[in-house]
């Protein structure tokens, strides 16, 4: 079950955010119960069935023999550039035409892809924003799709149900990121909040691992307005990053340019309840068969 001590860390993850334009006494210590400002005027239940993120339990998710694999067709030429919106870093693409689409899975058509970005920790026991068996992983990539078929522009279809697919691919700690330092490599020049730069030609299905397996559930986006018009799909296996790539994601800022520095960490929204829905997996898992074998060697040893 929930380990209470680490989530209790998770979600105080915006404990020492200083309370904006404070000035009062005890400011000057650090310490506040503020949150960042993209939550400040949120309400703490938005009062939805369906939000995200969610924990997935592996042994109550039903597989779904009819999700077919997802058939994911990006164009590196539609890469615009990568921008610190002061609460993650957004590559974006040019999404005027089907150049980047997905399709299949559990989708009836195509959504072109908008932009992908990340959620990390302060350090690597957590960052992910899904977690699975109550595990965390140190980094979660998000790419975001909008259902063009229906909608006129990203932002109406993000209001609206069915608008939204968000793949979610778990970074986990392993060895060094090839493709992945490309992108890294430019968070230097887009360390304040607002700045932006250059980005071309860049594929991010390297970024993805390769085994098709995935869960896919009805959620939320996890940064306001937290509109419940996401299917999300999360990839079952992880890709592999080493420490330092997850360190230059670290030395980003929330703040702008002569703000006092707040270093970008724990951009995660808490898990939510998962309510009435069911999340169905791509793939057939005997998570009773392998309880069962693995108990019966350990029976017979129980013998005398
Ligand atoms: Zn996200």
């Amino acid at each position: 079950r929930l380990l209470r001590g680490d989530v209790a860390k998770r979600e105080g993850a915006w404990a020492t955010w200083p309370r904006a334009g404070s000035s009062g006494p005890g400011s000057e210590r650090g310490v506040s119960d503020s949150v960042h400002p993209l939550w400040e005027s949120v309400d703490l239940v938005p009062g939805g069935d369906r939000q995200s993120p969610i924990n997935i339990w592996w042994r109550d998710s039903v597989y779904d023999p009819g999700l077919k694999p997802l058939t994911i067709s990006y164009d590196p030429a539609t890469c615009l550039h990568v921008w610190n919106n002061g609460y993650s870093f957004l590559v974006e693409f040019e999404d005027s035409t089907d150049k980047s689409v997905i399709k299949g899975g559990p989708l009836e058509h195509n959504y072109r892809l908008k932009q992908f970005h990340f959620h990390w920790g302060a350090i690597d026991a957590w960052g992910s924003e899904h977690t699975v068996d109550s595990k965390c992983f140190p980094a979660e990539l998000h790419l975001v799709h909008w259902n063009a078929v229906k909608f006129e522009n990203f932002e109406d279809a993000a209001l609206e149900e069915n608008g939204l697919v968000v793949i979610g691919v778990f970074l986990k700690l392993g060895k060094h990121h090839k493709e992945l330092q490309k992108l890294v490599d430019t968070l230097p020049s887009i360390k304040h909040k607002d700045t932006l730069v250059e980005f071309g030609s860049f594929d991010p299905s390297c970024l993805m691992p390769t085994c098709p397996d995935y869960w896919t559930y009805s959620g939320s986006l996890t940064t306001p307005p937290l509109s419940e018009s996401v299917t999300w799909i999360i990839k079952k296996q992880p890709v592999e990053v080493d420490h330092d790539q997850l360190e230059q994601f670290r030395t980003l800022l929330f703040t702008s340019e002569g703000e006092k520095e707040k270093r970008m960490v724990d951009n995660f929204r808490p898990l939510q309840p998962l309510m009435n829905r069911t999340v169905r997996s791509s793939f057939r898992h005997d998570y009773v068969l392998n309880v069962r074998a693995k108990s019966k060697p350990a029976t017979s040893q129980a013998t005398p």
